[in-house]
C-alpha cells in the first residue's frame, strides 16, 4: 500500500518563549525591570524604559522613570493633558522646575528686593507650557509681579521646545539672558568634578540670573 500522505520531517527550532525580562534601568540595579514608565509624549511616543518596582517612581495611579517623574511632576496638573507634554527625550520642563526649586532662595529675593511700592508676587507653582506663534512649545516658571491695576511685570525661566538644554531668563517676554547650565555642560563633556566646584558652578549660575533679575527690575523705576 502506498501511504497517502508524507511526513515531511521539519528542522528542529528553538521554541521561542517570551522575550527575556530586561534588568532595571538604574545603574547598578540587576532586579528584573517589571515597571514600564508611563509616559507618552503629545505625539503618543512611549518612554518604553523599564525598571524595578523599587526604582520606578510612582505618582498617582502611575509610575515613570526619573526623568518623567520630575516631568510630571513639573507640570501638575497639567500633565494630565498630552498635548502639554514635552517630547520623550526632552528635559525642558524639569529644568525648567529644577531652576526654579534649586534656585528659588536666591531667585526670589532678587525679584523681592525689586518690587515697587504697593506691588505683590504671585509665584507659579509649576511649570506652564506656552505656545507662541511660529514657534514650538515653551516650558515657563516663575514670577508675576503686580498691583492694584493688575501684572505689572513677568519674570521667568524658560526652555524652548528646540533645545532642551538652553534656558532663558525672560522678563515681560523679553530674553535677558540664555545659556546652558554648567551642570549640563560638565556632564555632556563628560567631566566629574568634587562637590565643591559643581556648588560654585551652580552658585554663579544663578548669580548671573539674579543680576539680571536685579537691573531689570530696577530700570522700571
Ligand atoms: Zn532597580
Ligand atoms: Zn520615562
Amino acid at each position: 500500500m502506498t501511504a497517502v500522505f508524507t511526513l515531511v520531517e521539519i528542522q528542529p527550532v528553538e521554541l521561542r518563549g517570551p522575550p527575556p525580562l530586561q534588568e532595571c534601568r538604574e545603574r547598578g540595579c540587576t532586579a528584573p525591570g517589571l515597571v514600564e514608565c508611563a509616559y507618552a509624549d503629545s505625539v503618543g511616543r512611549p518612554c518604553g524604559t523599564q525598571w524595578c518596582s523599587h526604582h520606578a517612581r510612582r505618582i498617582g495611579m502611575l509610575r515613570y522613570c526619573r526623568r518623567h517623574a520630575s516631568t510630571v511632576t513639573a507640570l501638575g496638573s497639567k500633565a494630565s493633558n498630552p498635548r502639554l507634554l514635552p517630547p520623550v527625550d526632552h528635559r525642558g520642563a524639569s529644568l525648567v522646575s529644577w531652576i526654579c526649586t534649586e534656585g528659588f532662595p536666591t531667585l526670589n529675593q532678587a525679584v523681592v528686593s525689586g518690587l515697587r511700592e504697593g506691588e505683590v508676587i504671585f509665584e507659579d507653582r509649576a511649570v506652564n507650557v506656552v505656545h507662541p506663534e511660529g514657534a514650538g512649545r515653551r516650558w515657563e516658571r516663575g514670577w508675576r509681579i503686580g498691583d492694584r491695576t493688575g501684572i505689572t511685570c513677568k519674570v521667568m525661566i524658560c526652555v524652548d521646545e528646540e533645545n532642551d538644554a538652553l534656558v532663558s531668563l525672560k522678563v515681560n517676554d523679553t530674553a535677558l539672558a540664555q545659556g546652558v547650565p554648567p551642570w549640563i555642560t560638565r556632564r555632556r563633556l563628560g567631566q566629574r568634578v568634587p562637590p565643591e566646584i559643581d556648588a560654585a558652578d551652580r552658585r554663579q549660575f544663578y548669580s548671573f540670573l539674579v543680576g539680571f533679575i536685579g537691573r531689570a527690575l530696577a530700570a522700571r523705576r
